[in-house]
């Protein structure tokens, strides 16, 4: 349902719960986010609203490079194995995807056959393996590796423990926009996610995949400067 991204200087955290907040008026039934810091990705999710998330996330959880997510299940009930981020169950990649995939079922069961256990019941979980699974070298080329065996929709954010500096995000017949602030990036699946932060933009087109540093991003989209009041915008003038 919703997205938010961050990479930079501050921490993620604090800057995901609050774009997670700004997604609420969407609908959800779930929330979590992941962030990659000197330990590695660590993850907090559970079925329920952003404040009880924020609420009951744990006191270390430091990085500045993070994903959060909200989610309107479609595959497997609305509880907190459900709830994204997934992962690959060892701890180096973590996915938050918006849309449906719709070979699920297919690539869980080619999953399974080489003996990955699956933890959730979501259409999503299957990316995190398959990215983990890619023997490509980038993390750009390993999110395409595992999209080439993908139909449905996307809008996906990908982080890897291997590549600590970078989110890949990746859109097909889902909204993602990357932000660009001073030496921080950020991406939304809505613009109320990152106008309190940033209004240059650039909207991803479908097919597109994207590497974001904190210094910039790889897409050909040309960033455009809204003029927009965030106050105007939060109060929903939209
Ligand atoms: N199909 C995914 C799920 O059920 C994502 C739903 C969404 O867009 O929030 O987990």
């Amino acid at each position: 349902c919703g997205i938010v991204g961050y990479i930079g200087s501050q921490q993620a955290a604090p800057i995901l719960l609050e774009g997670l907040t700004r997604l609420e008026h969407r609908g959800y039934d779930s929330a979590g986010l992941a962030v990659l810091g000197g330990t590695g990705i660590k993850v907090a999710k559970r079925a329920g609203r952003v404040r009880d998330l924020a609420d009951g996330l744990p006191k270390r959880f430091g990085g500045k490079v993070g994903i959060g997510h909200t989610r309107w299940a479609t595959h497997g009930p609305a509880n907190d194995v459900n709830a994204h981020p997934h992962t690959d169950g060892k701890g180096r990649v973590a996915i938050v995807h918006n849309g449906i995939i719709d070979n699920a079922s297919v690539l869980r069961q080619r999953l399974a056959d080489e003996g990955v256990e699956l933890a959730s019941d979501t259409d999503s979980e299957v990316l995190a393996h398959l990215i983990a699974g890619s023997e490509a070298d980038t993390l750009e080329a390993k999110v395409r590796d595992a999209l080439s065996s993908v139909e449905g929709t996307y809008g996906l954010a990908v982080m890897h423990a291997d590549f600590p500096d970078r989110l890949v995000v990746a859109r097909n017949g889902s909204p993602l926009i990357v932000g660009v602030g001073d030496r921080e990036m950020y991406v939304a699946s809505d613009l109320a996610a990152l106008v309190r932060h940033t209004t240059t933009v650039a909207h991803l087109e479908d097919g597109e995949i994207t590497t974001i540093t904190a210094g910039g991003f790889t897409s050909a989209r040309e960033t455009v400067t809204l003029d927009i009041d965030p106050d105007a915008y939060d109060a929903g003038e939209h």
